[in-house]
């Protein structure tokens, strides 16, 4: 069976930045199921995992256009301690979910506790990154219909999901 959209795919990666620096890996855990075609993991990664086989071993450079995209200065901004409500005791390096200009869900990071107001980064933490994925292929399997509504892999036969 090779990969194709519709398949739940498990592998193993490490991925890397361009520093040599381990970013995550499933090394150690499960090899981590995806559903191809599915926009779980980046672009430049699913299209080179595109036609693989059980057994492959996958080393791919992506690019940020190909993967969280470039940073974008805008999304870097300070903004009153008021909008972040009854949190208390923000920190740099703290993550909040704020929503995005078009209602999507976004990540802020917490750079600097100004006087002023706290300066925020709304970047992907990867976005402008080149990300270096060694990845290899331990299971292809068909989706079941209830994964391909949900739009990404269950666990096991592909019975449970809590959604
Ligand atoms: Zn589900």
């Amino acid at each position: 069976m090779k990969i194709a959209d519709k398949c739940v795919v498990s592998m193993h990666y490490t991925l890397t930045d361009d520093d040599g620096q381990t970013i995550d890996t499933s090394r150690g855990n499960d090899p981590m199921p995806y559903l191809h075609g599915g926009n779980n993991i980046v672009p430049g990664l699913e299209k080179v995992l595109t036609d693989q086989e059980v057994g492959a071993a996958i080393t791919v450079s992506v690019q940020p256009e190909e993967a969280y995209g470039p940073v974008i200065p805008e999304a870097i901004a300070t903004i009153p301690k008021d909008a972040f409500g009854e949190i208390e005791d923000i920190q740099p390096g703290m993550q909040f979910q704020a929503n995005g200009p078009d209602g999507q869900v976004q990540v802020i990071t917490v750079k600097e506790i100004q006087e002023d107001g706290i300066l925020v980064d709304g970047n992907h933490p990867l976005a402008g990154k080149v990300l270096n994925f060694d990845v290899e292929i331990m299971d292809i399997r068909e989706a079941t219909a209830e994964e391909l509504e949900h739009g990404h892999p269950h666990m096991g036969d592909g019975g449970s999901c809590e959604h």
